[in-house]
């Protein structure tokens, strides 16, 4: 018997790859109603045709994943509201800075047997301190959220190239392994672990790492310095993990969701890319003009992350734990030149 609904809210390069992952498993297994309903944060295209509606005539999002059908069982929808009205599984995965707006949105929308998963990469500051996504949806809907995080560069798992992701759950396994069920597939292995924060933070922070990286690519120093940068940064991330949780597992640094995002953003992600191009520009042109200029539409999150990490670290004195964190957001908002992303991360403090 048909039990669950999924909804996935967003659409920009991860989420329309997600939906059509998901979309190819409710087809196959029972349990899971053949339609996916995706909602559209809907804009106009050039020809004056508006998202929502190319992607139900043509089965494709032109603007975000040109060139991949989605799935026919993928249906867009503009209004959010209606968009998970009847959903009982609803999967996250919008760029972080509008998570807060769509909960609001939400607030008395959604069914009272919902089971929640992100996807999304970021988090939130709050006077209390970090407030990561995952729990941002449980706090303002009310419901139990998991989170999927791991070297998953879109583009690539959209033409099925084989890659792993980790699910981090808090309490249940067995809703852990029914969203196991909804993604696996033979080119997408997917394990679930019991440390949530873990796996959050992992997907979180690489982002800043991932700007330290492409800043290194960007300045020439080549293949060590940048293996040094991913290093100190996987030390970092690791170190502040279990400093905000101390649940924190190291073993949750070897999944998927660790060092392999790590790798993958470090070498092929946007965040490394823009970071590149802002360092070649010796600081002239802005992140967010060089994000407009080179992604079309699509969202950096390392560098809000840099700035909100930023924010935690100074809050509690810990910047000189964390050098290369928080130089990461100094260059980025011009306080300090590219290059200093090694002066300033070579000598770092010991850390456990
Ligand atoms: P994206 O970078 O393609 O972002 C663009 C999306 O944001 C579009 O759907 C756009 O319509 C939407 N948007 C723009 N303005 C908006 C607004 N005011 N309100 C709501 N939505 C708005 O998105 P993505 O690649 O799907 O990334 C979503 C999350 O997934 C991020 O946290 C990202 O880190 C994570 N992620 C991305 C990838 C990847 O390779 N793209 C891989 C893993 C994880
Ligand atoms: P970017 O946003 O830097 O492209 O990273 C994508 C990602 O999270 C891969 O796992």
């Amino acid at each position: 018997a048909v039990q669950f609904r999924v909804t996935v809210v967003g659409s920009g390069n991860w989420g329309s790859v997600a939906a059509k992952v998901i979309a190819s498993n409710t087809l196959r297994l029972s349990c899971f109603h053949d339609e996916v309903r995706m909602w559209v944060f809907e804009e106009v295209l050039p020809g004056g045709e508006k998202l929502s509606d190319t992607i139900n005539k043509n089965n494709e999002n032109v603007k975000y994943l040109p060139g991949i059908k989605l799935g026919k069982n993928v249906v867009a929808d503009p209004n959010l509201e209606n968009a998970v009205r009847e959903a009982n599984m609803l999967v996250f995965v919008t760029p972080h800075q509008f998570m807060e707006g769509i909960c609001n949105s939400l607030v008395g929308k959604i069914k009272g047997d919902v089971e929640g998963i992100s996807l999304i990469k970021g988090m939130e500051v709050r006077k209390e301190g970090p407030c990561l996504i995952s729990k941002l949806i449980t706090d303002m809907l009310g419901i139990n959220c998991c989170v999927l995080m791991g070297a998953n560069i879109a583009n690539e798992i959209a033409v099925e190239k084989f890659s792993e992701a980790t699910i981090g759950y808090k309490h249940s396994k067995e809703v852990a392994e029914r969203w196991v069920k909804l993604f696996s597939q033979p080119y997408f292995l997917v394990s679930a672990v019991q440390d949530i924060e873990g796996v959050e933070l992992c997907g979180t922070l690489k982002n800043v790492v991932a700007i330290a990286a492409g800043l290194v690519d960007g300045l020439d120093m080549g293949n060590n310095t940048k293996a040094a940068i991913m290093r100190i940064g996987l030390r970092e991330m690791r170190a502040l993990s279990k400093l905000l949780f101390p649940s924190v597992r190291d073993s949750t640094f070897f999944e998927s969701c660790g060092v392999a995002d790590v790798i993958t953003t470090c070498l092929g992600g946007r965040n490394r890319r823009v970071a590149e191009a802002f360092a070649r520009n010796g600081g002239r042109k802005s992140f967010d003009e060089l994000e407009t200029e080179l992604l079309q539409g699509q969202k950096l999150q390392g560098v809000s992350t840099a700035k909100e990490v930023y924010e935690v670290l100074s809050h509690r004195g810990w910047n000189a734990l964390f050098p290369l964190l928080s130089t990461v957001h100094r260059i980025c908002i011009g306080q300090l030149p590219p290059s200093a992303i090694v002066k300033h991360s070579e000598k770092p403090p010991k850390l456990s």
